[in-house]
């Protein structure tokens, strides 16, 4: 559902992305991994129009995305949700508010029937429903994360993009995100794409699992395969840098 061929990306003199190449099946966990500033919150950016590579072809749900009009952009990107790093919630409308919102842009549906989807999005995610009806600066770490998953998934996406999911969260919210993810996957259908440090989370919910450095993919395959993979780079991601 995602390929991505001959990437390069810059910013200045500093190269990010060089010829990197990258396919994300329909229907799996995939995660991007690697060391801070190896260039994956850029390319999830890339892979959700946020950004353009310098270089290179980005295909999403069959749309090359350099070739698209703005409004095949547009279309695109109501097919998939967004799990940003820092959350992004309005904290002046209620957690009900906030996961109706892009139904409220983008679907024509009288107010009972949004508040209703909104809803069952947010017992989706794993909240009470008494959670709607609060605002974003009285919920938990893990409610927080719920919240925007919940609206991340209001508009029933085909793709799901998560920028550190459990960051930040107790291990036991965490876990249950875990469990909640592969829910998703399972249930839904949902392709995912994530960004995560969260060796917990890839080793119980990754499919496969793609390894950043030095500008490309130095890794790719479940955990297990990884794990036995001699490029350095993939080894320093199991053991941590060397001291
Ligand atoms: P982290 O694990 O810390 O989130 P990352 O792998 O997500 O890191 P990116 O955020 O993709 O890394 O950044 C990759 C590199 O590109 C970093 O060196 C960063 O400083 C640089 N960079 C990212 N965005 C910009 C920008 N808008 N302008 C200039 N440099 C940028
Ligand atoms: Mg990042």
């Amino acid at each position: 559902v995602i390929r991505m061929q001959g990437i390069c990306t810059r910013f200045g003199d500093k190269v990010v992305h060089d010829q990197l190449d990258l396919e994300v099946r329909k229907g799996e966990i995939f995660a991007l991994v690697g060391g801070s500033g190896s260039g994956k919150s850029t390319l999830l950016r890339e892979m959700i129009l946020l950004q353009r590579p310098d270089a290179g072809t980005v295909n999403v749900l069959g749309l090359d995305l350099h070739t698209a009009n703005a409004a095949q952009a547009l279309a695109l990107r109501l097919r998939f949700g967004v799990l940003f790093q820092q959350g992004g919630l309005f904290g002046s409308l209620t957690v009900l508010e906030n996961v109706g919102l892009p139904l409220r842009e983008h679907r024509k549906l009288p107010s009972e029937e949004i508040d209703a989807i909104a809803a069952r999005k947010i017992a989706l995610s794993g909240l009470p429903p008494e959670a709607g009806a609060q605002y974003p600066a009285s919920l938990s770490g893990g409610m927080l994360k719920r919240a925007a998953l919940a609206r991340a998934l209001a508009l029933d996406p085909e793709l799901l993009f998560l920028d550190e999911p459990t960051a930040g969260l107790d291990p036991a919210s965490a876990d249950g995100l875990d469990l909640l993810i592969q829910q998703l996957q399972g249930e839904q259908g949902l392709t995912v794409v994530m960004v995560t440090h969260d060796l917990d989370l890839l080793w119980h919910a990754a499919d496969r699992v793609a390894v950043l450095a030095d500008g490309r993919v130095q890794g790719l395959g479940s955990m297990q395969e990884l794990s036995t993979l001699l490029q350095p780079a993939v080894q320093t991601f199991f053991t941590g840098p060397r001291a």
